[in-house]
């Protein structure tokens, strides 16, 4: 009987998955992932944490029954999986249902930034069109541009079908070349840059990508250079593009993620030639409600069949303990 079973919820999460999860099991409620807010009876009889916070190592290890940690959204940097697959401890993310959304959402923020509507139409609204006269051509255009993903998973490949039908011409770093697609493979981010003008990254956070899109990358897009961050905001040394952006070495930035959220560096909210949202990749009530369902449904799969929906790569071989 599955409302038998301690679910911890730390912190937020999406209503409609903590509806799903009180009713199918006995859901707790803390501020945060802090084991020092739950007592030890407790601690004890957690089985599955659902999660949007921050879950490191030490909470996980306080909490000795745990077996599953479900995650909201398809990127787990906050998560430390690689700890949990060690630890025999299953984590779940939730791809797939937000890829389409965020590709949308990629490219509005790729148009906006090259031919700048929020600006256009802050113009109209300001009274300008009327007072002043037409808004100023757009020194930039999608037409003739060059295209680079910069992670060619999920995403990245729905980013790249789109542009596809602009007529734009795609290339792409990842790890390793993505077999059964014929864009233009290179095996590192500079040599990428080199080669196109507008450099979008949809890589996931953590580690292997930290500060990857640097100030050498950002010289090496160049002077008529677009760059769309949609992925993570630790990918890129804000820095060096605040830099990039001021003094011309790039012509305009278009971020939907930044390193420190929901802090914005104050050269980058000062920056003209940037177009900046506020980590709105898969926000709709559609897609997060499908997200949400996700959750519960990876935490009812694995107690009811011991296998969940969508099991990170960290903890894929993580099988159900025995008792
Ligand atoms: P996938 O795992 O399908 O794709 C990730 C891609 O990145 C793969 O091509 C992978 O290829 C590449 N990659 C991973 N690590 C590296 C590395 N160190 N160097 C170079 N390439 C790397 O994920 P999704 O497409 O589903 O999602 C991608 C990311 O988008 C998420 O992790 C999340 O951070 C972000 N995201 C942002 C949203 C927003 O609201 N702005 C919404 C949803 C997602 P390989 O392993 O071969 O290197």
């Amino acid at each position: 009987d599955k409302s038998d079973i301690t679910i911890l919820i730390p912190g937020n999460l999406h209503p409609h998955a903590v509806e799903r999860l009180s009713g199918a099991f006995r859901v707790l409620r803390i501020d945060r992932a802090d084991a020092a807010l739950l007592g030890e009876s407790e601690r004890e009889k957690v089985r599955g944490l659902a999660v949007m916070t921050r879950t490191d190592a030490a909470f996980m290890d306080a909490l000795p029954n745990l077996e599953i940690v479900a995650s909201f959204g398809v990127g787990y940097d906050h998560v430390d999986a690689k700890h949990a697959g060690a630890n025999g401890v299953m984590v779940t993310n939730t791809p797939d249902v937000l890829t389409e959304e965020v590709a949308d959402t990629a490219v509005g923020l790729l148009i906006n930034t090259v031919r700048e509507l929020p600006k256009a139409e802050a113009w109209l609204r300001e009274g300008k069109w009327a007072g002043t006269g037409n808004y100023p051509l757009t020194r930039s255009t999608l037409r003739g541009r060059k295209v680079g993903i910069f992670g060619l998973g999920r995403i990245g490949q729905a980013i790249a079908r789109r542009l596809e039908a602009f007529g734009l011409p795609i290339s792409y770093f990842s790890r390793r070349p993505v077999e059964g697609v014929d864009y233009t493979y290179y095996p590192s981010l500079v040599e990428l840059a080199r080669n196109v003008d507008t450099l979008i990254s949809i890589a996931p956070g953590g580690p292997s990508t930290e500060k990857a899109v640097n100030a050498e990358v950002l010289k090496a897009l160049g002077a008529s250079g677009v760059f769309v961050n949609i992925g993570r905001g630790s990918t890129v040394d804000e820095d060096a593009l605040a830099a990039a952006l001021a003094d011309g070495t790039i012509m305009a930035a278009g971020l939907d993620v930044f390193a420190n959220e929901p802090n914005v560096p104050e050269a980058l909210m000062k920056a003209e030639n940037a177009s900046l949202l506020p980590h709105v990749g898969s926000a709709t009530i559609h897609t997060r409600q499908a997200m949400a369902d996700l959750v519960a449904d990876n935490l009812v799969e694995w107690f009811e069949r011991g296998k969940p929906i969508t099991p990170v790569v960290e903890t894929k071989d993580v099988a159900l303990p025995k008792r």
